[in-house]
């Protein structure tokens, strides 16, 4: 294993994107095999673009199955930003299904290509492509605009699973019914065989989860507030072990009587392994949701969905460690400084943490203990300083940091990046700049972009 790279359940990468591949292949080579290709170039091309995007659209319901053989190695960020190109290619090879069909009339005959288009959309017969078709152009363009739409994450979130289901659902009733292999064993056993898997991915999100949940609940033990919007709870399993995760690393959060509702949220945890069977997270008032978090009552049930993420030291073993974190981002970083301690790291750390005010720093007096026990320096920023402040001003950006990376084995040290997707891009191109390798920074979006 090459220093730096991480192992971590999971497929190897090329385990994951190999079987990706040949599911996507599989029923348009059935598709190839099973019929006598005797139409033109344009609508044997319509024909297979719009198998392989069907194919594509069953394999999006696995990419956010939250399935730990898929994201373990990859991260479950990697494989979201990968469902989300995936959704605008399926919608591009679903949009030109259509349009090449009619492409040989186009040119010469636009009327003609026109009447064809309005005929196909309107044809009984066709009418379950129609409905697929007319729910993708609506889904893809919603989820990429999503916070812009008046709409809560919640309702966004069960009405493109819901969307997804019926898009797939009369997609594969259209390729049966009147798709040219139909009538082709491999071709009809391929798409049933994804179909079979998405409807798995489903279930296993929504059902064998909710219910292997039911019987490992855990319980709020404790809820405080320990900065300004920002709040930690900590939970203890009712019955048996807590989930085995490694410092740095995040879990699905879901609060009430039953596991069995869409509501669950992505919050790092902040404590290590050791304090198991506790658990604990810092959460920051941010939404609808996180707005609540401090009405959250001691005793309340807590459902965890984990561990996921790759922002770990596990499986790596750095001489240095530099740990940069903007506001809430700060919990996986505290989990993996704490890790640190318990092990007596003998390494440099620097730790690089920012925030608006000081009123959001969170556990000062901890950091501070830790460099009686580590070789620590301590970089605070904060972008709207008191007049007394004598630490660093400004955000995290490339000239901030360039104030506080002033070590002369920067390409050598481990980067670990953890905050909002904006400044956690913004540090990792700054730290690119500065010539540190890639495979050197590990980074955390707080959100799946
Ligand atoms: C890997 C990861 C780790 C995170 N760790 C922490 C942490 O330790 N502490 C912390 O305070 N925050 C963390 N967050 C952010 C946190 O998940 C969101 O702030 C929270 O879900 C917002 O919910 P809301 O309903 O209060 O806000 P909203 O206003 O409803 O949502 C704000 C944004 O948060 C995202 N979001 C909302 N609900 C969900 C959901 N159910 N699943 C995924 N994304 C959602 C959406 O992008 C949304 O646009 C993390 C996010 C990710 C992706």
């Amino acid at each position: 294993m090459r220093d730096g790279q991480l192992r971590l359940p999971g497929f190897h990468p090329l385990l994951v994107i190999g079987p990706y591949v040949i599911c996507v292949v599989a029923p348009l080579g059935a598709a190839v095999l099973g019929e006598t290709r005797s139409r033109g170039f344009y609508q044997e091309l319509s024909m297979d673009l719009a198998v392989a995007g069907l194919a594509m659209l069953f394999m999006q319901f696995a990419l956010s199955g939250r399935f730990k053989f898929l994201s373990g190695n990859i991260g479950i960020d990697t494989l979201m930003r990968f469902h989300q190109l995936a959704a605008r290619m399926v919608l591009g090879l679903l949009i030109a299904h259509p349009l090449l069909l009619v492409a040989p009339a186009l040119w010469g005959h636009p009327a003609v290509a026109a009447r064809m288009l309005s005929t196909m959309f309107t044809a009984r017969v066709l009418r379950s492509g129609t409905t697929a078709w007319l729910l993708l152009v609506l889904l893809v363009p919603i989820a990429i605009y999503r916070d812009k739409l008046p709409i809560s994450y919640e309702a966004w979130r069960s009405s493109h699973g819901l969307g997804g289901i019926a898009a797939a659902g009369f997609g594969l009733h259209h390729a049966l019914s009147v798709g040219a292999s139909r009538a082709y064993p491999p071709f009809v056993g391929s798409l049933l065989a994804l179909s079979a898997f998405a409807i798995f991915s489903v279930l296993f999100v929504y059902g064998l989860k909710p219910l292997w949940q039911l019987r490992r609940h855990y319980r709020v033990v404790s809820n405080r507030k320990v900065a300004e919007r920002m709040w930690e709870i900590v939970l203890e399993p009712r019955n048996g072990a807590s989930i085995a995760f490694t410092s740095g690393q995040f879990a699905w959060l879901k609060f009430g009587r039953s596991p069995f509702h869409v509501s669950d949220h992505p919050f790092s945890i902040c404590t290590t392994p050791n304090s198991r069977p506790r658990i604990a997270f810092l959460i920051k008032e941010a939404g609808d949701f996180t707005r609540r978090i401090g009405t959250i009552a001691v005793g309340t049930c807590a459902f965890v969905d984990g561990p996921f993420g790759t922002l770990t030291l596990k499986g790596r073993s750095p001489k240095g460690v530099v740990l940069i974190a903007g506001g809430v981002g700060f919990s996986p970083i505290l989990g993996i400084l704490r890790q640190l301690r318990a092990e007596r790291f003998k390494g440099s750390v620097c730790l690089i943490y920012g925030n608006r005010v000081r009123t959001q720093v969170l556990f000062q007096d901890e950091i501070e203990a830790m460099k009686q026990e580590l070789d620590l320096s301590v970089h605070l920023l904060l972008s709207e300083p008191p007049a007394d402040w004598s630490g660093n001003v400004g955000e995290l950006t490339a000239e901030t940091l360039a104030r506080c990376l002033d070590f002369s084995d920067l390409a050598e040290r481990l980067y670990l990046v953890s905050g909002p997707p904006a400044m956690v891009k913004g540090v990792e191109k700054a730290l690119r700049a500065r010539g540190i390798p890639r495979r050197n920074i590990i980074a955390e979006h707080f959100k799946f972009a």
